[in-house]
């Protein structure tokens, strides 16, 4: 069967492989008689599903022992109260906005903690990240929030900050919800980082939150029991029912990704995949990425048709051909495309295709 190619921001294409697997599966997970959905999360099948499904995350980012893994719910966006409420303390938190994705996290956190503004891209459209060196860290803070990669404008850090060299003792929080998996992460750089399923591990509905151990413990009182980091470690994410299915599926993405290499052979594809795109948007006079190049986003990658009577006609002809969900988010507008792990090489090729015909066809 041939599929045709998804490109969307998510929830987004996932290995076909992977959902080949979850159909053999889907009515008898290795001669139980049961779904994984019917299963209790505190049995032995699913509990043996759940520990693989985090040890082999453990592995293909490489998360030191220092670090717990957490399966919770609730998506990025309810990071952006469970993160404050969890080590903020209600005191000063500082945040880098470069684009949609830290803004919202930037304004949901002023409801439980001062929050201040370190960094700001506004000025520029959000196309840029400003340079560390001047951003304005305050000597109190509880942590330091960014987004490390911009679903919505693109822009991703190529290098984590190292606030350390930069004089701050506050541990780091990214929103790694639209990268994770697509290349390896700096943990000596990071206290927490989280990140929804949905984009690059599986289907919506899991959020992964990856802490280290000493941040826990210093939740507000009127944090949510099922969100509290602390209880939720001790019961090794199962103090509520978790998300099993898509545990499950996430833990299917791992292996998958394990057989493709890891995330280090990921990361050059995707940097192949990016490139191949970015090379060929930068060389036409017909379409154009606003982006500052170093900070440009592989995962998401935004842009335009300089003729924007056209657009129509680009993505209709795109759908004939089998490329979906290009449209741009409506904040932004134009044109998208999400170019996650599952998304192969030929995607990108095909899409560069249809890109160089249109633009021919329409001179
Ligand atoms: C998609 C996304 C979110 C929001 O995730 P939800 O699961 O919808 O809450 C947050 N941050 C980033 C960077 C995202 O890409």
């Amino acid at each position: 069967m041939t599929r045709p190619f998804n490109f969307s921001a998510g929830p987004a294409v996932m290995p076909v492989e992977v959902l080949e697997q979850a159909a053999r599966e889907m009515l008898d997970w290795n001669g139980t008689g049961m779904s994984v959905m019917e299963m209790s999360h505190r049995g032995k099948a699913f509990v043996s599903i759940c520990e693989q499904a985090e040890a082999d995350l453990r592995e293909l980012l490489a998360v030191p022992a220092n670090f717990k893994i957490l399966f919770m719910q609730g998506g990025g966006l309810a990071e952006n109260a469970i993160v404050p409420l969890n080590l903020s303390g209600g005191g000063a938190v500082d945040f880098v906005v470069t684009g949609s994705w830290s803004q919202k996290s930037f304004k949901e956190a002023g409801k439980y903690c001062a929050t201040g503004l370190a960094a700001n891209n506004e000025a520029d459209g959000h196309t840029s990240i400003p340079p560390a060196s001047g951003w304005r860290l305050r000597p109190d803070a509880a942590y330091v929030h960014l987004c490390s990669n911009e679903t919505i404008h693109g822009v991703e850090f190529h290098e984590l900050p190292d606030l350390a060299a930069l004089g701050s003792q506050a541990p780091l929080v990214i929103d790694f919800s639209s990268h994770v998996a697509s290349r390896p992460v700096d943990w000596s750089r990071v206290g927490l980082a989280f990140g929804g399923a949905q984009k690059n591990l599986g289907p919506a509905g899991l959020t992964l939150v990856v802490v280290r151990e000493d941040l826990l413990g210093r939740a507000l009182d009127i944090c949510p029991s099922a969100f509290n980091y602390r209880t939720v470690a001790n019961n090794a994410s199962m103090f509520n029912t978790p998300p099993t299915y898509a545990i499950y599926m996430a833990g299917l993405t791992f292996q998958w990704l394990k057989r493709q290499g890891g995330v280090g052979a990921m990361e050059q594809r995707n940097i192949a995949k990016a490139a191949l795109l970015y090379d060929f948007i930068d060389g036409s006079s017909f379409y154009v990425n606003k982006v500052q190049p170093s900070c440009r986003s592989r995962m998401n990658v935004p842009f335009f048709l300089r003729d924007e009577s056209r657009n129509e006609a680009f993505l209709a002809g795109a759908q004939a051909r089998g490329l979906l969900q290009l449209k741009g988010h409506k904040s932004v507008g134009g044109m998208r495309a999400s170019l996650y792990n599952a998304m192969p090489m030929e995607g990108v090729q095909a899409l560069v295709a249809y890109m160089r015909e249109f633009e021919k066809e329409q001179a």
